[in-house]
């Protein structure tokens, strides 16, 4: 990269800009309309060949969304909210797809945007003041305010199983699925991974194949999503006032508009929690379910215990051999610490006879051969194999611009040696004018992302204009901002039960990946009044120049 770094500087070729937005998903779409419209000069910068991010790349059989997608969208421009209406409770990718190419087109966006273009390195020149990156097609960028909006979801975790090279058969994984789709009709298929993308592809591809096999290694909590229209009720909420709809999504604890629940699981009766949770289960809906049975689930091991035994129930009643049944159960983790999924027909697919379920903490993979899968205790003959298996999340994508070198040539890389340290989750120090979206330290994962993207959007450039306003060029936390957020983080952590499972939250699912909880557990409302005190403090925490 040091030889595209110089070619691009010898050709002459840089681009200058007042600001390069890397990722056009959610956030770098939002980013580039605000910045137009602050009067910014930007450029936007993608690997991928159009516009989308998440829902360009996963395009696997059954990929939704899973927070409703009536909450799922954009809110800074109503009348953008009225000129789209959703097919379904919970859209497919393609229609998410759709809606992302709707918003580009409506405020032209793709003309700021270099598709196919990889950002590989940045580097904060002192003396201009100016970040400088290097691209893998086309010019060099030179811009004053270097922002990533790379998603906390996008860099694929690379397979860690021996032999994948010596396999045959095809091989897929969901988060880069071919866009021309794949034809599984009577073939034998492994699926590795049983996380969200697993869960919700695995139903549809045990249809089309001749035999699938499900090679699992943590269960996941999942929920019937239940869909179809959107429910009324939140469909007649909304309408009826969508300004307050929306503003108490932007105050709530999750990114949608539901109220604080107070009640504690000891306050009820078994049969009142009986009913609650039956409630919830009908409803399909990860957000009422995670949030409104009893206030104590998600911060008390007893209270939590009672939702998971009820979730265990429905698991065992829905498969009908004990042994996959009990299999399928997570039993080391609390409900709601690892993200839930949402399921249609999951549970049901395993009593399919074509299709069987390999416990991997019985039987762990010992190599991908050429023709299959070798567990400790057999060889399984596959055509196919559809890597289910994650991404190396909320950092992955930032780490691998490498290196962002920030003031005096210090590597982020090496700031983060012992974890991400932020402050917000927004910016780092020692890196000037340097900002991500839902970064980590920030709510992000644990929100409806949609809330949050703009949250942090907004926050951003309403900085930079002040900034450019006031007559300052750089923008920078100091480092007792930044120990005093990562002092706070921690303290949030310690009230919820995230910190007692091994997630992707946590780095866990990467081999070598430093271990922490990574996104701000303090919520949605309570982060945007932390920001807005921040600014309205007079940038408490930054230095300004
Ligand atoms: P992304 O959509 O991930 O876009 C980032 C873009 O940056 C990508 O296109 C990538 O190619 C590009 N990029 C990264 N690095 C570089 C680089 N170095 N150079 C150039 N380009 C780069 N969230 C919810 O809130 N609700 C849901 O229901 C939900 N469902 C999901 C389902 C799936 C299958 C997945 C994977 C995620 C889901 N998410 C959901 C999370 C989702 O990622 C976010 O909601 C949102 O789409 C993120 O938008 P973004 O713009 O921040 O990032």
């Amino acid at each position: 990269m040091v030889a595209a770094r110089e070619s691009q500087a010898a050709s002459g070729t840089v681009q200058n800009v007042d600001v390069a937005v890397v990722g056009a998903g959610f956030a770098g779409l939002y980013l580039l309309h605000r910045l137009r419209k602050a009067g910014l000069s930007a450029v936007g910068l993608e690997e991928a060949g159009d516009v989308g991010g998440t829902w360009y790349w996963n395009r696997y059989p059954g990929a939704r969304c899973d927070i409703q997608t009536i909450d799922y969208s954009y809110t800074f421009d109503p009348e953008l909210d009225k000129a789209w209406t959703w097919s379904e409770k919970y859209a497919t990718q393609p229609e998410i797809l759709r809606y992302l190419g709707f918003v580009a087109d409506r405020y032209d966006l793709r003309r700021d945007i270099r598709f196919k273009t990889k950002v590989t390195e940045a580097r904060w020149d002192e003396n201009a003041e100016r970040w400088q990156l290097t691209t893998d097609n086309g010019a060099a960028v030179s811009c004053r305010f270097y922002i990533m909006a790379t998603g906390c979801l996008s860099a694929p975790k690379p397979p860690e199983i021996d032999g994948v090279k010596d396999f045959k058969g095809e091989i897929y994984f969901t988060g880069r699925w071919p866009h021309e789709g794949v034809n599984l009709a009577g073939k034998r298929v492994a699926v590795i991974g049983t996380g969200s993308s697993g869960i919700q592809s695995i139903p549809l591809i045990a249809e089309q194949a001749a035999h699938l096999t499900v090679f699992q290694r943590t269960p996941n909590f999942a929920l019937p999503a239940h869909n179809g229209p959107s429910p009324a009720d939140r469909r007649d909420l909304f309408q009826s006032d969508r300004a307050a709809y929306r503003e108490q999504a932007r105050q709530s604890m999750a990114g949608v508009p539901y109220p604080q629940e107070t009640a504690v699981s000891w306050q009820l009766s078994d049969a009142e929690r009986r009913e609650r949770f039956e409630r919830a289960w009908a409803a399909g809906d990860l957000v009422h379910i995670l949030t409104q049975l009893w206030a104590d689930q998600a911060v008390d091991v007893d209270g939590n215990r009672i939702v998971q035994d009820l979730i265990r129930e429905k698991i065992r009643a829905a498969v009908r051999d004990p042994e996959t049944a009990a299999a399928l159960m997570p039993d080391d983790h609390p409900f709601g610490a690892k993200r839930p999924c949402l399921e249609t027909n999951y549970y049901e697919t395993y009593n399919r006879p074509n299709v069987t379920l390999v416990n991997l903490r019985q039987e762990p993979i010992k190599a991908i051969t050429a023709g299959g899968i070798t567990t400790a205790k057999r060889n399984v003959d596959v055509d196919v194999i559809v890597f289910a298996t994650g991404f190396d999340a909320m950092t992955g994508a930032i780490r691998a611009v490498h290196p962002i070198t920030g003031r005096g040539g210090k590597s982020l890389t090496d700031v983060w040696a012992q974890g991400p340290q932020s402050y917000l989750g927004l910016t780092v120090e020692g890196f000037p004018n340097f900002f991500m979206i839902t970064g980590p330290g920030s709510p992000s994962v644990l929100s409806n992302m949609a809330v949050s993207i703009e949250q942090h959007v907004d926050w951003v450039v309403d900085r930079l204009k002040a900034l450019r306003e006031a007559g300052f060029t750089t923008i920078e936390p100091t480092g007792t901002a930044q120990a005093g957020w990562n002092r706070h983080m921690a303290d949030c952590s310690m009230l919820t039960l995230h910190r007692l499972a091994n997630t992707w939250y946590t780095g866990a699912n990467v081999p070598g990946k430093v271990q922490g909880l990574m996104p701000y557990t303090g919520g949605v409302g309570p982060y945007r009044s932390i920001c807005d005190e921040v600014t309205s403090r007079g940038m408490l925490g930054f230095r300004l120049a």
